[in-house]
């Protein structure tokens, strides 16, 4: 049977939900406006005042958050209470360029820890769960989210932390850890050290993992669900918006329920900031609607996703998001031609490869170039070099065929590519080193 953490806010009637998110939307629009200068400006700049705000509906009239304004704004400009309300400061992996930091009152708090927690319950979790949280504790909001979550529900919280794999895997087995969170590469690489040392996916006692924090494809999920012997489920969010938990996956595993109680999501048109309609991929926007410390109002994530509200059979109604395909400013221009490593790694787990790879953009003699390096496992690799350049051949057509462009693939050796323990970075594009 399904379970929920909260289950009248979980599975409320739509109408509900607007009536809360109506009466938020109100409250939070005056709360920035009165206290954050710099977006007050930019409402004066747009013509729109905190009355003109009188439900979600009029959410499209405010002006946009983007990373530069937060960066701009760092680290202070944005802040929408008094620093003495604020009992922490977490920052982002910095994985596209400066650091932003994001502040969080007690309240703050409390909320994303209590999405962290409905995640959890989602993926199974209960008061008798061992819980091990493998994610970056510090700055990253990974750790410091699930743990928290983990708390509220009552689960034994294991704080590893990321790294030491060896020690990672002799708590998961001596303390009999359920639940496992961590980033999908870290898992694939417990689930690949695991073997190594002789386990099968029976042996240990996890039934979930609940990974984010980095993209994964549909195949990686299976790989890693084979792997360790569970179900695994996608939870996605970022430090704007407070953490992991904005959005997480149930048991039908068909997308992540956004926390519509405390975030309101559109997709808009990128280039346009036009609002699409249910449905339409564009760029994921948040507005968080109850947050004091730092309570962004439309922040453009650059992810790109796709909404839908259908009925899900767990009960909840919250609408989901999808696995977003990578942020756009992950989508490689090769050629002319639009690739995301997303499809990369489908393409390779498809043809029976392991993860680890390492894509190179360059440009030489004004052609862009794909190479991609591609590890062999130990059963796949051989000394025998045209099998081996027949395989490259072959992976290439593969890749040809997704991508629409033919990379150059090179086969190589077992444990050549470096395992990610937190955020995997997959791609190397050397081009802009000539610009
Ligand atoms: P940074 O922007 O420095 O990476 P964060 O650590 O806050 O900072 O990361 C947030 C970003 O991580 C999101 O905007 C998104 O691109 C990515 N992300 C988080 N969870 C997922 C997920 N489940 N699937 C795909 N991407 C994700
Ligand atoms: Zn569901």
């Amino acid at each position: 049977m399904e379970r929920y953490y909260r289950p009248e806010i979980e599975t409320a009637p739509r109408e509900e939900i607007l009536k809360i998110q109506n009466e938020k939307i109100v409250k939070q629009v005056r709360h920035v406006y009165d206290h954050v200068e710099y977006y007050r400006k930019k409402m004066d700049e747009k013509g729109v005042k905190p009355e003109d705000i009188k439900s979600v509906e009029d959410i499209h009239k405010l002006p946009f958050l983007k990373k530069d304004d937060l960066r701009e704004c760092y680290p202070y400009g944005l802040l929408a209470v008094d620093l003495k309300d604020c009992v922490r400061i977490q920052s982002t992996s910095g994985t596209t360029g400066k650091r932003v930091v994001a502040f969080y009152t007690q309240h703050d708090i409390d909320l994303w820890e209590e999405c962290c927690a409905r995640a959890i319950v989602a993926a199974g979790g209960t008061n008798e769960d061992v819980v091990q949280v493998c994610y970056g504790y510090g700055l990253f909001t990974g750790g410091a989210g699930l743990h928290g979550g983990a708390h509220k529900v009552g689960a034994l919280t294991l704080p590893m932390s990321s790294g030491n794999t060896e020690r990672q895997i002799q708590f998961m087995m001596d303390l009999n850890s359920t639940i496992l969170c961590c980033t999908p590469s870290y898992a694939a690489f417990i689930a690949e050290s695991l073997k190594e040392r002789g386990y099968k996916p029976e042996d240990n006692r996890l039934k979930a993992g609940i990974f984010g924090a980095e993209p994964w494809t549909e195949e990686m999920r299976r790989s890693i669900e084979a792997g360790l012997g569970i179900k695994a489920y996608d939870i996605y969010g970022l430090t704007e918006t407070s953490g992991p938990g904005v959005a997480f996956e149930c048991s039908e595993q068909t997308g992540m329920h956004i926390n519509e109680d405390h975030f309101y999501a559109e997709i808009i048109d990128p280039d346009t900031g036009e609002v699409l309609p249910e449905g339409e991929k564009g760029e994921l926007v948040f507005t968080a609607l109850d947050k004091e410390a730092f309570p962004l109002l439309r922040y453009r994530t650059r992810d790109i996703c796709v909404l839908t509200r259908g009925k899900c059979s767990c009960g909840r109604t919250h609408v989901k998001m999808c696995k977003p395909m990578g942020r756009s400013d992950d989508m490689m221009i090769i050629r002319g031609v639009n690739v995301f490593p997303s499809q990369i790694e489908t393409v390779l787990l498809n043809e029976g490869y392991s993860p680890n790879y390492m894509i190179y953009v360059d440009r030489k003699n004004n052609t862009d170039t794909l190479d991609i390096d591609v590890e062999l496992s130990p059963e796949k690799f051989s000394d025998n070099i045209a099998e081996m350049q027949e395989m490259e051949k072959k992976l290439a057509a593969a890749m040809r065929t997704m991508l629409g462009i033919g990379p150059k693939i090179h086969l190589v050796a077992p444990k050549t590519i470096q395992r990610s323990e937190g955020k995997a970075v997959r791609v190397i594009d050397n081009r802009k080193l000539h610009d």
